[in-house]
């Protein structure tokens, strides 16, 4: 099973505690004039690197794999066993109800899908302009406030904005946005919801890579968040949270294994799981996320967290000496924040910052609108489209696990380099 797996490498967390490695830590890739130089991956709020325990759980799992659920065969029934065990891992790992729902889907942006087919008749949805769009668009009905001045400005806008709705109503918040980093107010904004009788679906597509989140108590409806950025491959996420709505949902996809019985009529299963998980599921992804969350777990909060916290706030320290680098942000410099910063450089635009870095320093960062883009234009001050022109965007830099501090030094020197000349 994937939580006996141990990392193979590891490097030492203050503590003395082990800290997983991560896979690509040793890549070198071509600069200007032809040079090779180990690469600075500064990009893990796009997607993180995968960890060694993660690759040796599926690894472990290639042999003998099979599809779940149907077969009497032993590797069926092993994989059947495996596949279910990581939803047990991944309710622990969010400390949900054990009578929570735990759907694996693609990713986020799959999992506010599938909610929000799921939504009673004539649901109201509340949301933040600062959404990440998969958590901004999917609604049918909506309410779209603007980024808030400070969080609890964020608290009484959505008290306003919910007391003023008849009928069912869904508060979406992210739980550390994409573009600063910022910690939201999820404890109070899941009150002011439960206060109002609406329910709550935190995006923690962000946060789980950094932080420990509690959904029991927190009080939380619904989680969402994607396994690609949580140090697993791509195509796995989840969505968890409270069942009647899911049970009663329309079938998310339709097809094998989301039925009971097809004859005349169709009878679909009320149990979630099955019933929005027709088709052959994405079991190694789902092993694979649910072997990040032990890989975490294992390691410790506090050890992650400290090392986060000492490079992050060195990185905005060397931002923040740089004359024309101007950090983003909603709340403040002193708002709690994961390791995400965007920024802007006077008189370059996004797209040639990011490539600079790259194609002259080996550094990977993101640069655009984050999929947020009214958000980028707040935070800009930017009232147009902006395009995709790389005027009305801005770069981004990511840590996580296998961030190291001769990366953050790098990028403050290129960016030094840069402004001076
Ligand atoms: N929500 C947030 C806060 C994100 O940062 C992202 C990805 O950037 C998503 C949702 C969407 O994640 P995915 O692309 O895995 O669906």
């Amino acid at each position: 099973p994937a939580q006996a797996v141990e990392a193979p490498a590891a490097t030492s967390a203050p503590s003395g505690r082990l800290i997983p490695a991560v896979l690509g830590a040793d890549l070198e890739v071509p600069v200007k004039g032809g040079r090779l130089v180990s690469y600075a991956n500064l990009d893990y709020a796009a997607s993180a690197p995968c960890l060694e325990p993660v690759s040796a759980a599926v690894a472990a799992a290639l042999p003998a794999y099979s599809s779940v659920h149907r077969g009497a065969g032993y590797a069926s029934q092993l994989t059947t066993a495996r596949y279910e065990q990581s939803r047990h891992t991944v309710r622990a790992f969010v400390g949900a109800r054990p009578d929570d729902a735990v759907i694996f889907t693609r990713n986020t942006t799959d999992a506010t899908n599938l909610l929000a087919r799921c939504l009673p008749e004539g649901t109201t949805v509340v949301v933040f302009d600062s959404e990440h769009h998969a958590s901004l668009l999917p609604w049918e009905r909506s309410v779209r406030l603007a980024p808030p001045a400070f969080p609890g400005e964020a608290v009484r806008a959505a008290d306003e904005a919910l007391a003023g709705i008849e009928g069912p109503k869904l508060l979406v918040v992210t739980a550390a946005s994409n573009v600063t980093g910022e910690l939201w107010p999820i404890a109070a904004l899941a009150h002011i919801a439960h206060r109002h009788g609406a329910r709550i679906l935190v995006d923690a597509a962000q946060l789980v890579p950094h932080r420990r989140l509690n959904l029991t108590a927190l009080d939380l409806d619904y989680v969402a968040f994607s396994g690609h950025k949580l140090y697993a491959p791509f195509g796995a996420g989840v969505l968890i949270g409270r069942r009647d709505w899911l049970a009663e949902g329309e079938p998310y996809l339709k097809g094998g294994g989301a039925v009971r019985s097809v004859g005349e009529t169709t009878e679909w299963h009320d149990d979630p799981e099955p019933r929005h998980e027709a088709g052959t599921p994405n079991v190694l992804g789902a092993i694979a996320l649910a072997a990040a969350c032990d890989a975490l777990t294992a390691t410790g909060w506090t050890e992650l967290v400290c090392e986060e916290e000492r490079l992050i706030a060195r990185l905005r320290a060397g931002l923040a000496s740089i004359e024309g680098v101007h950090e983003l942000s909603l709340w403040g410099e002193d708002h709690p924040r994961v390791g995400i910063v965007s920024f802007v450089v006077d008189g370059y635009s996004a797209r040639e910052v990011a490539e600079a870095l790259s194609g002259e320093y080996g550094i990977g960062v993101r640069d655009g609108k984050f999929c947020a883009h009214p958000f980028v234009r707040h935070l800009l001050g930017t009232a147009d489209g902006g395009c995709e022109d790389g005027t009305a965007s801005a770069v981004r830099a990511s840590i996580g696990i296998g961030s190291t501090q001769e990366h953050v030094d790098r990028l403050i020197e290129a960016l030094r380099d840069l402004v001076g000349r």
